[in-house]
């Protein structure tokens, strides 16, 4: 049985008195959400140490947005995966596309990232998705498919078990444009073909989720799809009631 998960990604929204409101909220709320539904938030990073200290005690994971590409040293700025974990993280998502897109983050960064994080002990968010003009030049599966392989191959099966992956359509992120159960699924079965061809039966296992612009009117639909596991949510997480609402839609 895989993992199901619902990731709320707060992006740079929030200051540390409502980011702790926030997931105060969230964790209220949490005792309503099945316990196979696996909640987890991601503040920014100021919010992780009191954040960590305001979901103690519930089931909620904590993640962060980013992490290093280094592990120590003069990197002014930059914050790494083991001083993550230091502040109550298990998880930290990794390449999304804002990062790509405004950071200049490449495949090859990515590797180093996402090695740092899984050798610290977290488990990467690992985001992938195509923008508008792969999209309508129809060469989205071969995008998604390539920075799948960029990235993933380069692990070890063991490693590759504690990734997660978000298939994030970038012209579906903060847009109000939700890519349809149907756009999603095929997608989603693509990344699991391609983690199986190298990884085999292991591809099971991984969880999927689905982003942009996920919300309780339309998580339904998406869950409902084989390969869809959960979702990694922007704008709506930034609502204790409608992040919920979401996490019940399973
Ligand atoms: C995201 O950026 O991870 C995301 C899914 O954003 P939104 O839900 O706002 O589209």
């Amino acid at each position: 049985m895989r993992k199901k998960i619902v990731a709320g990604n707060w992006k740079m929204n929030t200051t540390v008195a409502e980011g702790v409101e926030l997931a105060k909220a969230v964790a209220a709320g949490s005792a309503k959400v099945p316990a196979d539904v696996k909640l987890i938030i991601a503040p920014p990073f100021t919010h992780l140490v009191p954040v960590a200290e305001a979901i103690k005690g519930t089931a909620i994971g904590l993640s962060a947005q980013n992490c290093a590409d280094k592990e120590k040293g003069a990197y002014t700025g930059e914050v790494a995966a083991d001083m993550l974990v230091s502040a109550g993280c298990q998880y930290t998502i990794l390449g999304h596309s804002e990062r790509r897109q405004y950071y200049g983050e490449t495949d090859a960064k990515l590797v180093e990232k996402v090695k740092l994080a899984i050798a610290n002990g977290l488990s990467p968010i690992f985001c992938v998705g195509e923008n508008l003009e792969e999209r309508e030049a129809g060469r989205h599966f071969d995008v998604v498919t390539e920075q799948v392989k960029n990235v993933l191959y380069t692990l070890s099966a063991e490693d590759m078990a504690k990734v997660i992956i978000a298939y994030e359509p970038v012209w579906a992120i903060g847009t109000g444009k939700t890519a349809t159960a149907e756009q999603a699924q095929e997608i989603h079965a693509c990344i699991r073909k391609v983690i199986a061809e190298k990884f085999g039966a292991l591809s099971e296992e991984i969880t999927i989720l689905y982003g942009g612009s996920c919300k309780p009117s339309n998580a339904k639909e998406l869950f409902a799809c084989p390969d869809i596991d959960g979702g990694l949510i922007g704008g709506a997480a930034l609502k204790a009631d409608d992040f919920i609402a979401i996490a019940l839609s399973y």
